[in-house]
Protein backbone atom coordinates (compact mmCIF):
# COMPACT_ATOMS: atom_id res chain seq x y z
CA UNK A 1 0.00 0.00 0.00
CA UNK A 2 1.37 3.63 -1.08
CA UNK A 3 2.65 5.70 2.17
CA UNK A 4 2.31 9.09 2.79
CA UNK A 5 4.45 11.32 0.61
CA UNK A 6 5.60 8.11 -1.61
CA UNK A 7 7.04 9.52 -4.78
CA UNK A 8 5.75 6.30 -6.28
CA UNK A 9 2.45 7.91 -6.27
CA UNK A 10 2.84 8.49 -9.85
CA UNK A 11 4.75 7.54 -12.82
CA UNK A 12 5.95 8.86 -14.62
CA UNK A 13 7.41 11.93 -13.14
CA UNK A 14 7.03 14.60 -15.53
CA UNK A 15 5.63 18.42 -14.79
CA UNK A 16 1.81 17.17 -15.47
CA UNK A 17 2.62 14.33 -12.49
CA UNK A 18 4.51 15.97 -10.31
CA UNK A 19 1.12 18.98 -10.31
CA UNK A 20 -1.24 16.52 -9.71
CA UNK A 21 0.66 14.95 -6.76
CA UNK A 22 1.03 18.29 -5.60
CA UNK A 23 -2.69 18.89 -6.02
CA UNK A 24 -3.76 15.60 -4.68
CA UNK A 25 -1.24 14.26 -2.07
CA UNK A 26 1.71 16.87 -1.53
CA UNK A 27 4.56 16.15 -0.10
CA UNK A 28 4.69 19.37 2.23
CA UNK A 29 1.23 18.24 3.85
CA UNK A 30 0.98 17.63 7.49
CA UNK A 31 -2.33 16.38 8.95
CA UNK A 32 -4.02 18.72 11.18
CA UNK A 33 -4.66 17.48 14.84
CA UNK A 34 -7.87 15.92 15.16
CA UNK A 35 -10.77 18.51 16.49
CA UNK A 36 -13.28 15.94 17.90
CA UNK A 37 -15.71 14.34 18.04
CA UNK A 38 -16.30 15.13 14.19
CA UNK A 39 -19.69 15.54 12.59
CA UNK A 40 -18.87 13.10 10.08
CA UNK A 41 -15.58 11.67 9.25
CA UNK A 42 -15.18 9.94 5.33
CA UNK A 43 -12.78 7.59 4.57
CA UNK A 44 -11.66 7.72 1.15
CA UNK A 45 -11.76 10.52 -1.15
CA UNK A 46 -13.10 9.46 -4.18
CA UNK A 47 -16.19 10.66 -6.10
CA UNK A 48 -18.36 9.59 -3.44
CA UNK A 49 -15.87 10.51 -0.20
CA UNK A 50 -15.49 14.01 -1.89
CA UNK A 51 -19.04 14.67 -2.69
CA UNK A 52 -20.08 14.30 0.98
CA UNK A 53 -17.43 16.00 2.97
CA UNK A 54 -18.05 19.38 0.23
CA UNK A 55 -21.39 18.77 0.93
CA UNK A 56 -21.77 18.29 4.08
CA UNK A 57 -18.92 20.79 5.04
CA UNK A 58 -20.97 23.41 2.82
CA UNK A 59 -24.22 22.99 5.48
CA UNK A 60 -21.96 23.56 8.33
CA UNK A 61 -20.80 20.78 9.51
CA UNK A 62 -17.51 19.49 10.77
CA UNK A 63 -15.88 17.39 8.73
CA UNK A 64 -13.32 15.22 8.68
CA UNK A 65 -12.01 13.52 5.11
CA UNK A 66 -9.50 10.71 5.32
CA UNK A 67 -7.24 9.37 1.61
CA UNK A 68 -4.59 6.95 1.90
CA UNK A 69 -3.48 7.45 -2.03
CA UNK A 70 -4.63 10.71 -4.27
CA UNK A 71 -7.84 12.08 -3.75
CA UNK A 72 -10.06 12.32 -6.82
CA UNK A 73 -9.98 8.41 -6.27
CA UNK A 74 -10.56 5.78 -8.34
CA UNK A 75 -12.87 8.02 -11.19
CA UNK A 76 -9.93 10.83 -11.63
CA UNK A 77 -6.62 9.06 -11.17
CA UNK A 78 -7.43 5.52 -13.09
CA UNK A 79 -10.57 5.69 -14.06
CA UNK A 80 -13.28 7.48 -16.04
CA UNK A 81 -10.71 10.29 -16.56
CA UNK A 82 -7.89 8.78 -18.20
CA UNK A 83 -10.40 6.30 -19.74
CA UNK A 84 -12.34 8.40 -21.55
CA UNK A 85 -9.23 11.03 -22.38
CA UNK A 86 -7.56 7.72 -24.62
CA UNK A 87 -10.91 6.89 -25.66
CA UNK A 88 -11.06 10.50 -27.53
CA UNK A 89 -7.79 10.08 -29.21
CA UNK A 90 -8.23 6.85 -30.45
CA UNK A 91 -11.63 7.57 -32.04
CA UNK A 92 -9.95 10.74 -33.46
CA UNK A 93 -7.55 7.98 -34.96
CA UNK A 94 -10.27 5.86 -36.21
CA UNK A 95 -11.49 8.90 -38.11
CA UNK A 96 -8.55 9.43 -40.03
CA UNK A 97 -8.31 5.67 -40.67
CA UNK A 98 -11.66 6.23 -42.27
CA UNK A 99 -11.49 9.69 -43.64
CA UNK A 100 -12.12 8.84 -47.47
CA UNK A 101 -16.16 7.58 -46.28
CA UNK A 102 -15.78 11.19 -45.42
CA UNK A 103 -14.76 12.78 -48.79
CA UNK A 104 -11.35 13.64 -47.19
CA UNK A 105 -7.82 12.41 -47.69
CA UNK A 106 -4.98 11.71 -45.54
CA UNK A 107 -1.87 12.42 -47.79
CA UNK A 108 0.72 9.78 -45.87
CA UNK A 109 -0.08 7.01 -44.33
CA UNK A 110 -0.96 7.43 -40.32
CA UNK A 111 1.51 7.59 -37.58
CA UNK A 112 -0.23 7.19 -34.43
CA UNK A 113 2.24 9.03 -31.37
CA UNK A 114 0.98 7.08 -28.63
CA UNK A 115 3.95 9.11 -25.85
CA UNK A 116 1.82 12.04 -26.84
CA UNK A 117 -1.19 10.71 -26.69
CA UNK A 118 -0.81 9.93 -22.91
CA UNK A 119 0.87 13.21 -22.68
CA UNK A 120 -2.54 14.31 -23.32
CA UNK A 121 -4.18 11.94 -20.88
CA UNK A 122 -1.83 13.15 -18.32
CA UNK A 123 -2.78 16.63 -19.27
CA UNK A 124 -6.24 16.30 -18.75
CA UNK A 125 -5.80 14.68 -15.33
CA UNK A 126 -3.70 16.92 -14.14
CA UNK A 127 -6.11 20.04 -15.50
CA UNK A 128 -8.79 18.19 -13.19
CA UNK A 129 -7.09 17.61 -10.59
CA UNK A 130 -7.31 21.40 -9.96
CA UNK A 131 -10.85 20.93 -9.09
CA UNK A 132 -10.38 18.23 -6.64
CA UNK A 133 -7.19 19.39 -4.83
CA UNK A 134 -6.44 19.50 -1.81
CA UNK A 135 -6.19 23.42 -1.60
CA UNK A 136 -9.93 23.55 -2.64
CA UNK A 137 -10.88 21.26 0.59
CA UNK A 138 -9.50 23.31 2.78
CA UNK A 139 -11.16 26.07 1.64
CA UNK A 140 -14.43 24.52 2.32
CA UNK A 141 -13.17 23.90 6.17
CA UNK A 142 -13.05 20.41 5.63
CA UNK A 143 -9.78 18.64 7.58
CA UNK A 144 -7.87 16.03 5.24
CA UNK A 145 -5.92 13.35 6.46
CA UNK A 146 -3.48 11.44 4.29
CA UNK A 147 -3.08 7.91 5.96
CA UNK A 148 -4.53 4.29 6.31
CA UNK A 149 -7.73 4.64 8.12
CA UNK A 150 -8.78 2.04 10.58
CA UNK A 151 -11.79 1.84 13.07
CA UNK A 152 -10.73 1.24 16.96
CA UNK A 153 -14.41 1.28 18.10
CA UNK A 154 -18.34 1.99 17.11
CA UNK A 155 -17.47 5.99 17.48
CA UNK A 156 -13.56 6.42 16.76
CA UNK A 157 -10.79 5.48 13.67
CA UNK A 158 -7.25 6.05 13.65
CA UNK A 159 -5.44 7.39 10.72
CA UNK A 160 -1.45 6.73 11.88
CA UNK A 161 -0.92 7.73 15.21
CA UNK A 162 -4.01 9.89 15.05
CA UNK A 163 -7.50 8.63 16.69
CA UNK A 164 -10.43 10.23 15.35
CA UNK A 165 -14.07 10.54 17.22
CA UNK A 166 -17.50 11.32 15.52
CA UNK A 167 -20.61 11.30 15.32
CA UNK A 168 -21.15 9.59 12.11
CA UNK A 169 -18.67 8.17 9.63
CA UNK A 170 -19.17 7.37 5.68
CA UNK A 171 -17.12 4.10 4.27
CA UNK A 172 -16.34 5.41 1.09
CA UNK A 173 -13.17 3.40 0.02
CA UNK A 174 -14.24 2.22 -3.11
CA UNK A 175 -12.95 -0.86 -5.36
CA UNK A 176 -9.58 -2.16 -6.94
CA UNK A 177 -9.11 -4.20 -9.84
CA UNK A 178 -10.10 -8.03 -9.83
CA UNK A 179 -7.08 -10.06 -10.49
CA UNK A 180 -8.35 -13.63 -12.17
CA UNK A 181 -6.59 -16.90 -10.31
CA UNK A 182 -5.08 -17.78 -13.55
CA UNK A 183 -1.58 -19.84 -13.20
CA UNK A 184 1.68 -17.87 -14.42
CA UNK A 185 -0.18 -14.38 -14.76
CA UNK A 186 1.42 -12.77 -11.51
CA UNK A 187 4.66 -13.77 -12.62
CA UNK A 188 4.52 -12.94 -16.30
CA UNK A 189 3.06 -9.18 -15.31
CA UNK A 190 -0.05 -7.61 -16.07
CA UNK A 191 -1.80 -4.42 -16.30
CA UNK A 192 -5.24 -3.18 -14.43
CA UNK A 193 -6.53 -0.04 -15.00
CA UNK A 194 -3.90 1.04 -12.13
CA UNK A 195 -1.18 1.01 -14.67
CA UNK A 196 -2.07 1.05 -18.00
CA UNK A 197 -2.29 4.77 -18.04
CA UNK A 198 1.58 5.07 -17.38
CA UNK A 199 2.62 3.75 -20.21
CA UNK A 200 4.59 5.57 -22.01
CA UNK A 201 4.76 2.98 -24.66
CA UNK A 202 1.99 1.34 -27.01
CA UNK A 203 2.19 -2.64 -26.99
CA UNK A 204 2.79 -4.09 -29.69
CA UNK A 205 0.31 -7.01 -29.10
CA UNK A 206 -2.40 -6.86 -26.05
CA UNK A 207 -4.67 -9.10 -24.82
CA UNK A 208 -7.49 -7.91 -22.60
CA UNK A 209 -9.26 -10.65 -20.47
CA UNK A 210 -12.84 -9.00 -19.77
CA UNK A 211 -15.71 -8.37 -21.96
CA UNK A 212 -17.50 -5.70 -19.64
CA UNK A 213 -17.59 -2.71 -19.48
CA UNK A 214 -13.54 -1.48 -18.77
CA UNK A 215 -12.25 -4.32 -21.32
CA UNK A 216 -14.70 -3.15 -24.13
CA UNK A 217 -13.67 0.38 -23.38
CA UNK A 218 -9.83 0.22 -23.50
CA UNK A 219 -9.67 -3.06 -25.58
CA UNK A 220 -11.20 -1.25 -28.36
CA UNK A 221 -9.12 2.32 -27.20
CA UNK A 222 -5.64 0.32 -27.46
CA UNK A 223 -6.79 -1.37 -30.48
CA UNK A 224 -7.42 1.71 -32.61
CA UNK A 225 -3.88 2.97 -31.56
CA UNK A 226 -2.40 0.40 -33.31
CA UNK A 227 -2.42 -2.41 -30.49
CA UNK A 228 -2.90 -5.66 -32.32
CA UNK A 229 -5.51 -6.54 -29.95
CA UNK A 230 -7.45 -10.30 -28.82
CA UNK A 231 -10.33 -9.84 -26.51
CA UNK A 232 -11.34 -12.91 -24.07
CA UNK A 233 -14.66 -13.23 -22.98
CA UNK A 234 -15.65 -16.40 -20.81
CA UNK A 235 -19.66 -15.76 -21.89
CA UNK A 236 -20.79 -15.88 -25.07
CA UNK A 237 -21.39 -12.23 -25.31
CA UNK A 238 -19.67 -8.56 -24.01
CA UNK A 239 -21.41 -6.84 -21.57
CA UNK A 240 -23.37 -9.74 -19.83
CA UNK A 241 -25.87 -7.03 -18.73
CA UNK A 242 -27.18 -5.39 -21.26
CA UNK A 243 -29.60 -6.71 -24.30
CA UNK A 244 -28.39 -8.97 -26.64
CA UNK A 245 -28.82 -6.82 -29.50
CA UNK A 246 -26.74 -4.11 -28.07
CA UNK A 247 -23.82 -6.46 -27.01
CA UNK A 248 -23.86 -8.06 -30.79
CA UNK A 249 -23.70 -4.58 -32.02
CA UNK A 250 -20.62 -4.08 -30.50
CA UNK A 251 -19.09 -7.36 -31.27
CA UNK A 252 -19.80 -6.46 -34.96
CA UNK A 253 -17.89 -2.89 -34.07
CA UNK A 254 -14.79 -4.91 -32.72
CA UNK A 255 -14.37 -7.20 -35.75
CA UNK A 256 -14.56 -4.45 -38.02
CA UNK A 257 -11.77 -2.46 -35.52
CA UNK A 258 -10.04 -5.02 -36.27
CA UNK A 259 -10.27 -6.46 -33.09
CA UNK A 260 -9.84 -10.75 -32.65
CA UNK A 261 -12.68 -11.55 -30.62
CA UNK A 262 -12.63 -15.07 -28.40
CA UNK A 263 -15.75 -15.11 -26.80
CA UNK A 264 -17.00 -18.26 -24.81
CA UNK A 265 -13.20 -18.59 -24.46
CA UNK A 266 -10.91 -18.98 -20.73
CA UNK A 267 -7.63 -17.91 -20.43
CA UNK A 268 -5.79 -21.31 -19.05
CA UNK A 269 -2.50 -20.11 -18.03
CA UNK A 270 0.36 -17.57 -18.61
CA UNK A 271 4.20 -18.30 -19.85
CA UNK A 272 6.94 -16.37 -20.69
CA UNK A 273 9.31 -17.75 -23.00
CA UNK A 274 11.92 -15.55 -25.33
CA UNK A 275 10.73 -12.33 -23.41
CA UNK A 276 6.44 -12.79 -25.08
CA UNK A 277 3.82 -13.93 -22.63
CA UNK A 278 2.07 -16.98 -24.14
CA UNK A 279 -1.47 -17.26 -23.17
CA UNK A 280 -3.11 -20.57 -23.15
CA UNK A 281 -6.54 -20.19 -24.01
CA UNK A 282 -9.55 -22.85 -24.46
CA UNK A 283 -12.95 -22.29 -26.38
CA UNK A 284 -15.03 -25.15 -25.66
CA UNK A 285 -12.79 -27.74 -26.82
CA UNK A 286 -10.68 -25.95 -28.67
CA UNK A 287 -7.21 -25.16 -27.00
CA UNK A 288 -4.73 -22.57 -28.24
CA UNK A 289 -1.89 -20.37 -27.21
CA UNK A 290 -1.40 -16.51 -28.45
CA UNK A 291 1.79 -15.06 -27.95
CA UNK A 292 1.53 -10.85 -26.77
CA UNK A 293 3.33 -8.26 -25.37
CA UNK A 294 0.89 -7.08 -22.99
CA UNK A 295 -2.14 -8.17 -20.85
CA UNK A 296 -4.55 -6.48 -19.58
CA UNK A 297 -7.36 -7.74 -16.98
CA UNK A 298 -10.22 -6.18 -16.85
CA UNK A 299 -12.54 -8.71 -14.66
CA UNK A 300 -14.45 -7.00 -12.28
CA UNK A 301 -13.98 -4.89 -9.25
CA UNK A 302 -12.78 -5.87 -5.36
CA UNK A 303 -14.15 -4.00 -2.66
CA UNK A 304 -11.40 -2.24 -0.59
CA UNK A 305 -12.87 -3.63 2.99
CA UNK A 306 -9.39 -5.21 4.13
CA UNK A 307 -7.94 -3.51 7.01
CA UNK A 308 -10.48 -0.99 7.86
CA UNK A 309 -11.04 -2.93 11.40
CA UNK A 310 -14.52 -2.82 10.65
CA UNK A 311 -15.46 -5.38 13.29
CA UNK A 312 -14.47 -3.57 15.79
CA UNK A 313 -16.34 -0.77 14.34
CA UNK A 314 -19.53 -3.31 14.18
CA UNK A 315 -20.12 -3.28 10.23
CA UNK A 316 -21.07 -6.36 8.07
CA UNK A 317 -19.31 -6.56 5.54
CA UNK A 318 -18.53 -9.60 2.35
CA UNK A 319 -14.72 -9.81 1.20
CA UNK A 320 -16.29 -9.80 -2.35
CA UNK A 321 -19.63 -8.16 -2.04
CA UNK A 322 -18.54 -4.86 0.19
CA UNK A 323 -19.88 -3.06 3.29
CA UNK A 324 -23.49 -4.65 3.73
CA UNK A 325 -26.19 -1.60 3.82
CA UNK A 326 -30.30 -1.33 4.15
CA UNK A 327 -31.83 1.11 1.51
CA UNK A 328 -30.82 4.11 3.76
CA UNK A 329 -27.51 3.70 2.94
CA UNK A 330 -27.13 2.53 7.06
CA UNK A 331 -25.04 -0.56 7.96
CA UNK A 332 -25.17 -2.46 10.72
CA UNK A 333 -23.30 0.51 13.00
CA UNK A 334 -26.55 2.98 13.09
CA UNK A 335 -24.11 5.34 12.75
CA UNK A 336 -21.57 4.32 9.94
CA UNK A 337 -23.06 4.52 6.92
CA UNK A 338 -21.54 3.56 3.13
CA UNK A 339 -21.64 4.79 0.01
CA UNK A 340 -20.26 4.51 -3.71
CA UNK A 341 -18.62 1.43 -5.26
CA UNK A 342 -17.80 -0.03 -1.97
CA UNK A 343 -21.36 -0.90 -1.26
CA UNK A 344 -23.32 -0.62 -4.39
CA UNK A 345 -23.94 -3.35 -7.38
CA UNK A 346 -23.97 -0.27 -9.77
CA UNK A 347 -20.31 1.06 -9.38
CA UNK A 348 -20.00 4.29 -11.35
CA UNK A 349 -18.69 7.38 -10.74
CA UNK A 350 -22.60 9.58 -10.61
CA UNK A 351 -23.90 6.57 -8.29
CA UNK A 352 -21.37 6.95 -6.11
CA UNK A 353 -21.94 10.79 -6.03
CA UNK A 354 -25.60 10.31 -5.75
CA UNK A 355 -25.13 7.57 -2.98
CA UNK A 356 -22.90 10.29 -0.76
CA UNK A 357 -25.56 13.08 -1.12
CA UNK A 358 -27.74 10.48 0.53
CA UNK A 359 -25.46 9.45 3.15
CA UNK A 360 -25.62 13.30 4.31
CA UNK A 361 -29.11 14.02 3.68
CA UNK A 362 -29.55 10.90 5.99
CA UNK A 363 -26.92 10.44 8.27
CA UNK A 364 -26.82 14.68 9.43
CA UNK A 365 -30.31 16.05 8.93
CA UNK A 366 -32.45 12.80 9.85
CA UNK A 367 -33.47 12.19 6.30
CA UNK A 368 -35.07 9.03 5.46
CA UNK A 369 -33.76 8.97 1.27
CA UNK A 370 -34.07 5.80 -0.23
CA UNK A 371 -31.33 4.15 -2.52
CA UNK A 372 -33.77 2.16 -4.45
CA UNK A 373 -35.89 5.32 -4.97
CA UNK A 374 -33.50 6.69 -7.86
CA UNK A 375 -33.55 6.19 -11.53
CA UNK A 376 -29.80 5.79 -12.23
CA UNK A 377 -28.61 5.53 -16.09
CA UNK A 378 -25.14 4.18 -17.43
CA UNK A 379 -22.87 3.84 -20.22
CA UNK A 380 -20.36 1.95 -22.05
CA UNK A 381 -18.28 4.43 -23.85
CA UNK A 382 -17.17 2.24 -26.62
CA UNK A 383 -17.96 3.39 -30.11
CA UNK A 384 -21.14 2.86 -30.64
CA UNK A 385 -21.78 3.95 -26.70
CA UNK A 386 -23.89 1.57 -25.16
CA UNK A 387 -26.25 3.26 -22.82
CA UNK A 388 -29.10 2.19 -20.30
CA UNK A 389 -31.65 3.53 -17.88
CA UNK A 390 -34.52 1.45 -15.93
CA UNK A 391 -35.64 -1.85 -16.18
CA UNK A 392 -34.85 -4.61 -19.11
CA UNK A 393 -37.45 -6.28 -20.78
CA UNK A 394 -36.88 -9.58 -18.92
CA UNK A 395 -36.77 -7.47 -15.21
CA UNK A 396 -40.51 -5.96 -16.38
CA UNK A 397 -41.29 -9.77 -17.60
CA UNK A 398 -40.26 -11.18 -14.07
CA UNK A 399 -42.14 -8.70 -12.01
CA UNK A 400 -45.15 -9.58 -14.10
CA UNK A 401 -45.58 -5.45 -16.11
CA UNK A 402 -46.52 -5.85 -18.80
CA UNK A 403 -44.45 -3.68 -22.11
CA UNK A 404 -44.27 -2.21 -25.13
CA UNK A 405 -41.44 -1.54 -26.99
CA UNK A 406 -40.71 1.34 -29.62
CA UNK A 407 -37.52 1.17 -31.17
CA UNK A 408 -36.04 2.97 -34.07
CA UNK A 409 -32.99 2.28 -36.00
CA UNK A 410 -30.25 4.91 -35.80
CA UNK A 411 -30.26 4.68 -39.69
CA UNK A 412 -33.64 6.23 -39.89
CA UNK A 413 -32.19 9.13 -38.23
CA UNK A 414 -31.07 11.93 -40.91
CA UNK A 415 -28.25 13.24 -38.91
CA UNK A 416 -26.60 9.82 -38.12
CA UNK A 417 -26.85 9.12 -41.19
CA UNK A 418 -24.98 12.71 -42.19
CA UNK A 419 -22.74 11.73 -39.97
CA UNK A 420 -21.77 8.18 -40.90
CA UNK A 421 -23.05 7.04 -37.79
CA UNK A 422 -25.61 4.78 -38.26
CA UNK A 423 -24.92 1.89 -36.33
CA UNK A 424 -27.21 1.41 -33.16
CA UNK A 425 -30.71 2.12 -32.19
CA UNK A 426 -33.30 3.96 -29.61
CA UNK A 427 -35.57 1.56 -27.77
CA UNK A 428 -37.52 2.58 -25.22
CA UNK A 429 -40.18 0.26 -23.09
CA UNK A 430 -43.48 1.60 -22.04
CA UNK A 431 -46.02 -0.12 -19.73
CA UNK A 432 -48.67 -1.95 -22.16
CA UNK A 433 -51.58 0.46 -22.80
CA UNK A 434 -50.03 3.79 -21.26
CA UNK A 435 -47.06 6.42 -22.14
CA UNK A 436 -45.03 5.38 -18.61
CA UNK A 437 -41.60 4.99 -19.93
CA UNK A 438 -40.22 1.71 -17.99
CA UNK A 439 -36.58 2.03 -18.99
CA UNK A 440 -34.69 2.05 -22.38
CA UNK A 441 -31.44 1.32 -24.23
CA UNK A 442 -29.56 3.30 -26.56
CA UNK A 443 -27.33 2.37 -28.84
CA UNK A 444 -25.49 5.33 -30.62
CA UNK A 445 -22.67 7.57 -30.95
CA UNK A 446 -23.97 9.65 -28.19
CA UNK A 447 -25.89 7.63 -26.77
CA UNK A 448 -24.47 8.75 -22.84
CA UNK A 449 -25.54 12.11 -23.67
CA UNK A 450 -29.03 11.17 -24.84
CA UNK A 451 -30.12 9.16 -22.29
CA UNK A 452 -30.12 11.61 -20.19
CA UNK A 453 -33.06 12.82 -21.24
CA UNK A 454 -35.51 10.15 -20.86
CA UNK A 455 -33.59 9.42 -17.68
CA UNK A 456 -35.25 13.57 -16.86
CA UNK A 457 -38.59 12.32 -18.20
CA UNK A 458 -38.68 9.17 -16.13
CA UNK A 459 -37.37 10.95 -13.08
CA UNK A 460 -39.97 13.74 -13.73
CA UNK A 461 -42.74 11.15 -14.27
CA UNK A 462 -42.69 12.54 -17.78
CA UNK A 463 -45.03 10.38 -20.33
CA UNK A 464 -43.47 8.93 -23.77
CA UNK A 465 -45.98 10.80 -25.76
CA UNK A 466 -45.31 13.88 -23.79
CA UNK A 467 -41.34 14.08 -25.45
CA UNK A 468 -43.66 13.85 -28.56
CA UNK A 469 -44.63 17.67 -27.92
CA UNK A 470 -40.80 18.68 -27.14
CA UNK A 471 -39.76 20.56 -30.04
CA UNK A 472 -36.02 18.88 -30.96
CA UNK A 473 -33.54 20.76 -32.89
CA UNK A 474 -32.85 19.18 -36.43
CA UNK A 475 -30.57 17.79 -37.07
CA UNK A 476 -29.48 15.72 -33.79
CA UNK A 477 -29.49 12.37 -33.15
CA UNK A 478 -31.73 12.70 -30.42
CA UNK A 479 -34.29 12.66 -32.92
CA UNK A 480 -34.69 9.46 -32.55
CA UNK A 481 -36.35 9.47 -28.73
CA UNK A 482 -38.97 11.92 -30.61
CA UNK A 483 -39.59 9.41 -33.56
CA UNK A 484 -40.28 6.48 -30.79
CA UNK A 485 -42.47 9.07 -28.87
CA UNK A 486 -44.28 9.75 -32.05
CA UNK A 487 -44.81 6.02 -32.32
CA UNK A 488 -46.07 5.87 -29.37
CA UNK A 489 -48.91 8.57 -29.79
CA UNK A 490 -49.95 6.69 -32.89
CA UNK A 491 -50.71 3.75 -31.25
CA UNK A 492 -52.92 5.62 -28.68
CA UNK A 493 -53.92 8.76 -29.99
CA UNK A 494 -55.52 11.06 -27.43
CA UNK A 495 -59.18 11.80 -28.72
CA UNK A 496 -58.12 16.07 -28.25
CA UNK A 497 -55.25 14.99 -30.15
CA UNK A 498 -57.26 14.12 -33.21
CA UNK A 499 -59.55 16.97 -32.68
CA UNK A 500 -56.10 19.29 -32.36
CA UNK A 501 -55.04 17.68 -35.64
CA UNK A 502 -58.61 18.27 -37.45
CA UNK A 503 -58.45 22.21 -36.68
CA UNK A 504 -57.35 24.11 -39.59
C1 LIG B 1 -11.07 2.07 -16.22
C2 LIG B 1 -12.31 2.61 -15.54
C3 LIG B 1 -13.15 3.46 -16.22
C4 LIG B 1 -14.28 3.97 -15.61
N1 LIG B 1 -15.09 4.79 -16.33
C5 LIG B 1 -16.22 5.29 -15.75
C6 LIG B 1 -17.07 6.16 -16.46
O1 LIG B 1 -16.83 6.48 -17.63
N2 LIG B 1 -18.17 6.64 -15.85
C7 LIG B 1 -18.47 6.31 -14.55
O2 LIG B 1 -19.47 6.79 -14.03
N3 LIG B 1 -17.67 5.48 -13.84
C8 LIG B 1 -16.57 4.95 -14.40
N4 LIG B 1 -15.75 4.13 -13.69
C9 LIG B 1 -16.13 3.77 -12.30
C10 LIG B 1 -15.73 4.85 -11.29
O3 LIG B 1 -14.38 5.18 -11.42
C11 LIG B 1 -16.02 4.37 -9.88
O4 LIG B 1 -17.31 3.86 -9.81
C12 LIG B 1 -15.86 5.48 -8.86
O5 LIG B 1 -14.54 5.96 -8.84
C13 LIG B 1 -16.24 4.98 -7.46
O6 LIG B 1 -16.05 6.02 -6.55
P1 LIG B 1 -15.82 5.72 -4.99
O7 LIG B 1 -15.70 7.06 -4.34
O8 LIG B 1 -16.82 4.78 -4.49
O9 LIG B 1 -14.42 4.92 -4.92
P2 LIG B 1 -12.96 5.27 -5.44
O10 LIG B 1 -13.00 6.25 -6.54
O11 LIG B 1 -12.30 3.97 -5.69
O12 LIG B 1 -12.26 6.00 -4.20
C14 LIG B 1 -12.03 5.32 -2.99
C15 LIG B 1 -10.85 5.98 -2.28
O13 LIG B 1 -10.73 5.41 -0.97
C16 LIG B 1 -9.34 5.31 -0.65
N5 LIG B 1 -9.20 4.30 0.43
C17 LIG B 1 -9.46 2.97 0.36
N6 LIG B 1 -9.25 2.39 1.56
C18 LIG B 1 -8.83 3.36 2.40
C19 LIG B 1 -8.46 3.39 3.77
N7 LIG B 1 -8.53 2.30 4.56
N8 LIG B 1 -8.07 4.57 4.31
C20 LIG B 1 -8.04 5.69 3.56
N9 LIG B 1 -8.39 5.73 2.27
C21 LIG B 1 -8.80 4.58 1.68
C22 LIG B 1 -8.72 4.89 -1.98
O14 LIG B 1 -7.34 5.19 -2.00
C23 LIG B 1 -9.52 5.73 -2.98
O15 LIG B 1 -8.89 6.96 -3.25
C24 LIG B 1 -14.59 3.61 -14.27
C25 LIG B 1 -13.73 2.77 -13.56
C26 LIG B 1 -12.60 2.26 -14.18
C27 LIG B 1 -11.69 1.35 -13.40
Amino acid sequence: MPQRNDASLVTPRDAYECTRLANLHPASWNNPKPAGPYELVIVGAGPAGLVAAETAAALGAKVALIERHLIGGTCLNTGCVPSKSIIRTSRLYAEMADATRYGAQIPDAIRVDFAATMERVRRIRTHLSGSESIRRLAAAGVDVFFGHARFVGVNALMVDDAKLSFKKALIATGARPHVPSIPGLKEAGFLTNEKIFDLTELPRRLLVIGGGPIGCELAQAFCRLGAQTTIVQDKPFFLPMEERDAAQILSDAFARDGIEVRLNTKALGVRVEAGQKLVDLISDDYRNTIAVDAILTGVGRAPNVEGLNLEAAGVDYEAGNGVRVDDFLRTSNPHIYAAGDICLEHQYGHTAAASARIVVRNALFRGRERWSALIIPWCTFTDPEIAHVGLYVREANRQGIPVKTFTIPMHDIDRAVADSEETGFVKIHVKEGTDRILGATIVARHAGDMINEITLAMVAGIGLRTLARVIHAYDTQAEAIVKAAHACNRMHPKPTTKRQQLKP
